[in-house]
């Protein structure tokens, strides 16, 4: 192998350095026409009515949760078992994270574990579902909680774009459509469904929360003549009414999301015969176990969380990243549990034992490279490299063997 394989990169062709390079040279570099073209693209891949575009995932996030009025007092509901900015948006606004455990099968936030958390925080306002690794949550359940209890619902699809699920109605809907929730959000970092380097969206399909996002996108600012408190019709003039942030996209970025998006289709395509390749070579071994297939749900495949009973094969987990990362290949464990973070521990007291679903999941997975520019032969490397250092550095425990010595 040439080249070192990671958990996740970009895939960037000539189409896309055009793109870039034309949006370079253009008059407007940032707030120019391309930044509304690939919102208008993103309403086309979603079907959601308004789209924003914004520097990053994470800003996209606390835009929908400023836009949802969400502040200090509220408590907001999400997955322990996601990155951390699901939770530290939130934070941003002065809410509490309030954790819910994950279904052991989908490893996304159980519904019933968020009932659970809402019998005892009266406070809850707001629940943001993380569709980890790309397949989408049970959106029909969560928004019934949801509209039984009032509360807004914001999609984390950071992992998820190009993700569609079945609804009872027998019909599918696309992640980021928003027929079950307020917003979604979506994050372009390259190892993401599409890039932009930095960048980031939230979708939605109501026109207030639209305006909102936008405002608060770009320092709190308006210049609509029916908003004006002062009444004064300057051309000039502006007003702040609220507070808010510089969290805009460029033309450039916006050049290579519309560029990117147009291959979506043909990244998940991807994505999904490697996750079936990668299915086919390891769900025959014991200890190892590949994620489930499930009906009704069309994954984005962002990653392929494997997970593996290292205390049975009596092979640490650290062991295998060793064993493959000197052969280039590196893996990753997605995530960390958001709620055993020092600073979550110190700030809001959490312990190890507190979510013992997400913990157990935690201390087996590892996540396999997939991204749409691995080839068969490298996916195929990867598996044959997992199998031998499993079964090598297993022997290797065995005093009577001596071929695990020779370990990859
Ligand atoms: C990537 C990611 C984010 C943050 O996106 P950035 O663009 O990196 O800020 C948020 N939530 C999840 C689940 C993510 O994977």
């Amino acid at each position: 192998m040439n080249r070192a394989i990671s958990y996740g990169r970009q895939t960037i062709d000539e189409e896309d350095v055009k793109a870039v390079v034309r949006a370079l040279t253009s008059e407007k570099i940032t707030q120019g026409p391309l930044v509304e073209e690939f919102e208008d693209a993103l309403t086309r891949q979603t079907g959601a009515r308004y789209a924003i575009v914004c520097a990053n995932g994470t800003a996209a996030l606390h835009l929908a949760c400023l836009a949802a009025g969400i502040g200090k007092g509220d408590g907001v509901v999400t997955s322990p078992i996601t990155f951390l900015a699901s939770s530290n948006a939130a934070l941003y606004t002065g809410a509490t994270p309030v954790f819910a455990d994950i279904d052991p099968v989908t490893f996304n936030i159980d519904p019933a574990e968020v009932e659970k958390k809402l019998s005892f925080n009266s406070n809850v306002k707001a629940l943001i579902p993380v569709h980890f690794a790309g397949l989408p949550c049970a959106m029909e359940r969560i928004s019934g909680i949801a509209s039984r209890k009032g509360l807004t619902v914001i999609e984390d699809a950071c992992h998820a774009l190009g993700a569609e699920w079945k609804a009872s109605d027998g019909k599918w809907r696309k992640v980021g459509a928003c027929t079950h929730s307020d917003m979604t959000v979506f994050s372009f970092h390259p190892v993401k469904s599409i890039t932009t380097a930095e960048g980031g969206a939230v979708t939605t399909n109501d026109e207030r929360l639209y305006e909102r996002l936008k405002t608060l996108r770009s320092h709190g600012v308006t210049r609509k003549k029916s908003e004006l408190v002062n009444g004064d019709d300057s051309p000039w003039y502006y007003e702040m009414q609220e507070l808010g942030f510089n969290y805009r996209l460029s033309d450039i970025q916006s050049a290579l999301g519309t560029s990117q998006l147009k291959k979506l289709d043909g990244f998940i395509r991807r994505r999904n015969e490697i996750a079936l390749l990668y299915s086919a070579s390891l769900s025959k071994y014991p200890f190892i176990k590949t994620p489930q297939a499930l009906s009704g749900v069309k994954s984005a495949h962002h990653l392929y969380p494997l997970t593996v009973e290292f205390g049975e094969i009596g092979v640490s987990r650290k062991e295998l990243f060793m064993l493959m990362r000197n052969i280039g290949i590196n893996l990753q464990v997605h995530y960390i549990p958001v709620h055993l973070q020092p600073y979550y521990r110190k700030v809001f007291g959490y312990r190890p034992g507190d979510f013992p679903k997400a913990e157990a999941f935690y201390s087996k997975e590892v996540s396999l490279p997939i991204y749409p520019l691995l080839t068969d032969e490298e996916a195929g490397a990867v598996t044959a490299a997992i199998v031998s250092a499993l079964a090598c550095a297993s022997a290797r425990r065995r005093p009577d063997r001596e071929d695990g010595r020779a370990c990859l």
